[in-house]
């Protein structure tokens, strides 16, 4: 084909064939295109001899979806150029190839600001951003990508190449819904609709000034009281505190942050709440209305940190960051026994979030696995609840537990996946989310897509 390299050596192919999921793949070639021309060539090609195609990020996928079922992986590292950043208009224009860490820093250059902050934003590329759908925990002001997702240029698996514009108009009246907004079908479809070879993003103005901070509990229940607390003062006409990121550390959490913590960590605490707060006036009136929303809250005040400099800050943000790469870690060193990190991104409405943390707790509890490590986006209702499987038979108890809980999940008006997509390891739970006729429209539309099935095969159905 062309000039294009296929690099079929598998000792190079194997390092590719996995993810942050530990999913094992399987591929016979792993090409990297250069530019729309060669993504187009690939796949024409790779769907006239119907060979699969995986399109691929930096591979921090935790669910298995970068991992290639079969046929050709598309790398698309090669493609990480920035076309435009613009101010006038405040957007970005770019490949998908760049580290997404990397397309922030460049567009804060120039004192203007991409808000989707997923903590694997340094692990990530912009493009797998997209394809995922990701979000952080600045979410919980700023919402996650896809409504920062403006245009998208999409190659379909026939080789078709689709510009799509999220559209502008007030009111629309014509096609399905669903479709009408035609660039959300792709964000977050997780390489199963066509290769996304452009992406041009809503940016806003730089916020003027932000602080983080530290809020320490004796109990989790508090720390749940709280958050519950912040997401009701938010609903009032003006409310005295607007935080920006609302995030958990339960008890093992704080143990796991604590060797490294530059912070003091009281001995009492058994959960925390991280947060951060913009603010544009008085640094001191903003810090004062949190001070007296604490007041009125059970947390140990004396304890709090604050974090003004921006050293602080990135500290913060750095012991958030620790959690999954610690358990990333730890899981790692069972996979060989079959055990490992077993990750859950379900969320619940917030009204529902005691509820469902008791009810997870009492499975692992009656199942006699050791405790998850609850931690993350809890603002958004959606707490991480991971565990440690140290070999097959703990991760099926497991699997088992996680299963129940997004049946829960569901029936309390939450989702099974927040955060990660479904990939190839959550499969088993759509069908708590999605009645069996609206999963097969889905597939119909795949299909009408993809006849051919070779985008991700493996992923989503
Ligand atoms: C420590 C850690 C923390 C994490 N924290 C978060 C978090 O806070 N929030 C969050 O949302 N996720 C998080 N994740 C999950 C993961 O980082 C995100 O899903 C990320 O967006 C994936 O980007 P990637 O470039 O690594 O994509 P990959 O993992 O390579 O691919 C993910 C999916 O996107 C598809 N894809 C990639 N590029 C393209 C393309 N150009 N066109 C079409 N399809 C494509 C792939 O086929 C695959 O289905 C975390 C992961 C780790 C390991």
């Amino acid at each position: 084909m062309g000039s294009i390299q296929f690099i079929t050596d598998q000792d190079i192919i194997k390092s590719f064939c996995t993810d942050a999921s530990d999913y094992q793949g399987h591929a016979e070639a792993l090409v990297r295109p250069t530019s729309l021309a060669e993504v187009i060539e690939v796949v024409k090609e790779a769907n006239s001899k119907k060979i699969s195609i995986t399109p691929i990020g930096n591979r921090s996928s935790l669910t298995g979806s970068a991992a290639p079922s079969g046929g050709w992986i598309l790398d698309t590292s090669q493609m990480n150029k920035i076309i435009d950043i613009n101010h006038q208009e405040k957007f970005a224009l770019s490949e998908p190839g760049i580290m997404l860490s990397d397309f922030k820093r460049r567009v804060l250059d120039e004192e203007l600001f991409y808000a989707p902050d997923p903590t694997s934003e340094k692990e990530c590329f912009f493009g797998g951003s997209i394809a995922t759908n990701a979000s952080g925990s600045r979410t919980f002001k700023y919402g996650s990508t896809r409504k920062y997702v403006r245009a998208l240029e999409v190659v379909l698996a026939s080789g078709e190449v689709l510009n799509l514009k999220r559209p502008s108009i007030e009111k629309n009246t014509f096609g399905y819904i669903p479709f009408q907004n035609m660039v959300d079908l792709f964000v977050g479809s997780e390489g199963t609709l066509g290769v996304i070879t452009k992406t041009e993003v809503d940016l806003i103005k730089k916020p003027e000034n932000f602080f983080g901070g530290l809020i320490f509990f004796s109990h989790l229940n508090e720390a749940l009281d709280f958050v519950v607390s912040i997401r009701k003062e938010l609903l009032n006409n003006s409310p005295i505190i607007t935080p920006r990121a609302v995030e958990l550390f339960d008890h093992h959490g704080l143990n796991i942050i604590c060797p490294e913590s530059p912070f003091k960590i009281p001995t009492e605490a058994k959960a925390a709440i991280f947060f951060e707060q913009e603010y544009t006036s008085s640094f001191e009136d903003i810090l004062n209305n949190w001070l007296s929303f604490l007041e009125r809250s059970k947390a140990l005040l004396e304890t709090t940190v604050i974090a003004k400099q921006p050293k602080q800050q990135d500290d913060l943000r750095r012991l958030r960051h620790k959690v999954p790469s610690h358990l990333f870690e730890e899981g790692s060193n069972y996979v060989k026994e079959g055990g490992g990190k077993v990750s859950t991104d379900w969320s619940v409405p917030i009204n529902r979030i005691h509820e469902i943390i008791n009810y997870a707790e009492t499975l692992a509890k009656e199942a006699k696995i050791d405790e998850p490590v609850i931690y993350g986006h809890i603002g958004n209702g959606h707490p991480h609840y991971n565990f440690i499987a140290k070999n097959s038979i703990e991760k099926a108890q497991i699997l088992e537990v996680v299963n129940k809980t997004c049946q829960r999940a569901v029936s309390v008006g939450g989702t099974i996946a927040a955060e990660h997509g479904i990939g190839k390891i959550k499969k088993d739970f759509i069908k708590y989310y999605y009645p069996k006729p609206i999963l097969n429209a889905m597939e119909a539309l795949k299909h009408s897509l993809d006849p051919n099935g070779i985008m991700s095969p493996g992923n989503i159905f």
